[in-house]
């Protein structure tokens, strides 16, 4: 899987038109130090770096906005709401979605993931039905699913990936059965950045009636997501992967199927009347947000999508993919690495190995040089075991990654190797 290529000729130009300087100026935390080195951060895949606006907007809103929402008759409380609200609508432009009711918030992709597990697949799965993932899952769209296995008697029918990291759609259309009650497949591939062509997984698993939940984590910082033209009929996503704070995400779903299903977490803001003998259900979203949500989280993830949406998500796509070209091509270069995931069709996500130097080790030496990659499953053991690897390392890019990250990335790789020589 590894192949020699010579850089200095094949190396596409940077995209014209792409001010990357000016947005690695967004980005505070990029002038930082690490170790006394400039930080060298390809580390996006596990958490993006906030721009300044989305710690602008998170700021002002603690500084002068904050109360609970919809439940107050007082000024900060309907700015807090109209905040959210309007936050609400901002995620549902992004995702094209039809309409605000199909737009949940949640913790992250992991919580977005256990509530469809939970609301949509427990009521109805019956022993021997089958959920269809594939050998790409992060562990996020693998437990939730063998929980339910546990509640329910049904089965994980696993679509697998070839030596590439890839997985055909023949393979997901030869694994769908009269026994499939959904399909639960990542858009993009954390652990090697394989992006699946959801469009024909849906239209394979809607001929078959079946429902499509896509793990979009990795796609939306990346891909141009539009939830009617994939046509699926859930997208889960983390507002920290895609430039917003933590613990807030998205479940989007189409609303004839979450009208359909139960709550899943009861308590305030997601009912209409309570007594001791009954209680009547809030209507969507709200139906499936019970409690205090984070507010300030949410108001930051609209600051972040607006950002991607000034960028231009076409822009941000073409940007990173001459970047992962040029990675791709110089860590080639590089004896006894082995790029792990050759899928045609890949995001900014880079695994790779170097013979006789652990990831683990490989990490820290490149964290003494300041540049921050990550080591280790990627919470994706399958993939690894499938590669019979424990490890691998990774570099991943966002919009603010530039080639000057690649070359600190090529030094740093060149120290380590002199270390282990
Ligand atoms: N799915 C994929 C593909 C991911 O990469 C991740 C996080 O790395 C998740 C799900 C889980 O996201 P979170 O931890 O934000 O819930």
């Amino acid at each position: 899987m590894s192949a020699r290529v010579d850089v200095s000729r094949s190396i596409a130009p940077q995209a014209a038109g792409y001010d990357v300087a000016a947005v690695r100026a967004a980005f505070p935390i990029l002038t930082r130090q690490v170790h006394g080195k400039p930080l060298t951060y390809l580390d996006s895949a596990a958490s993006a770096q906030r721009p300044q606006c989305v710690i602008d907007a998170v700021n002002d809103y603690e500084t002068r906005h904050h109360a609970n929402v919809h439940r107050g008759v007082h000024a900060l409380s309907q700015e807090a709401t109209d905040l959210f609200e309007g936050a609400r609508d901002t995620v549902r432009q992004f995702l094209n979605a039809r309409s605000t009711r199909e737009i949940v918030f949640v913790r992250g992709t992991t919580e977005a993931i256990n509530l469809v597990a939970q609301s949509y697949g427990r009521p109805r799965l019956q022993p021997g039905d089958e959920i269809l993932i594939t050998g790409l899952e992060h562990h996020a769209n693998i437990v939730p699913w063998q929980m339910l296995r546990e509640q329910t008697g049904a089965k994980l029918v696993v679509a697998p990936i070839d030596r590439t990291g890839n997985v055909s759609i023949d393979a997901i259309d030869a694994r769908l059965s009269d026994r499939t009650r959904l399909v639960a497949v990542t858009h993009v591939s954390n652990a090697l950045g394989t992006v699946l062509p959801i469009r024909d997984i849906v239209r394979a698993a809607h001929a078959r009636r079946v429902p499509v939940l896509v793990d979009g984590a990795q796609a939306v910082p990346h891909e141009d997501v539009d939830v009617q033209a994939l046509g699926c009929d859930f997208y889960a996503f983390s507002s920290h992967k895609v430039y917003g704070p933590t613990g807030v995400g998205v479940l989007y779903g189409r609303e004839e199927l979450l009208t359909e299903m139960p709550p899943w977490q009861g308590g305030g803001d997601m009912i209409l009347a309570v007594t001791f003998d009954k209680t009547t259900y809030n209507s969507l979203p709200y139906k499936f947000e019970a409690g205090t949500p984070n507010i300030s989280g949410v108001v930051g993830l609209a600051a972040a999508l607006r950002y991607v949406e000034a960028l231009g998500r076409p822009q941000i796509r073409s940007h990173e993919h001459q970047l992962l070209d040029y990675a791709t091509q110089r860590l080639l270069t590089i004896p006894g690495l082995t790029i792990i995931g050759t899928a045609p069709v890949k995001a900014a996500v880079i695994s790779f190995t170097i013979d006789g130097i652990h990831p683990h080790d490989l990490g820290t030496i490149l964290d003494a040089e300041g540049v921050a990659i990550r080591t280790g499953h990627h919470c994706a053991m399958p993939v690894m075991d499938f590669f019979e690897l424990p490890a691998t390392a990774r570099a991943s890019f966002g919009c603010y990654s530039d080639r000057s990250d690649v070359d600190r990335l090529l030094a740093a790789l060149a120290a380590a190797q002199k270390v282990f020589a």
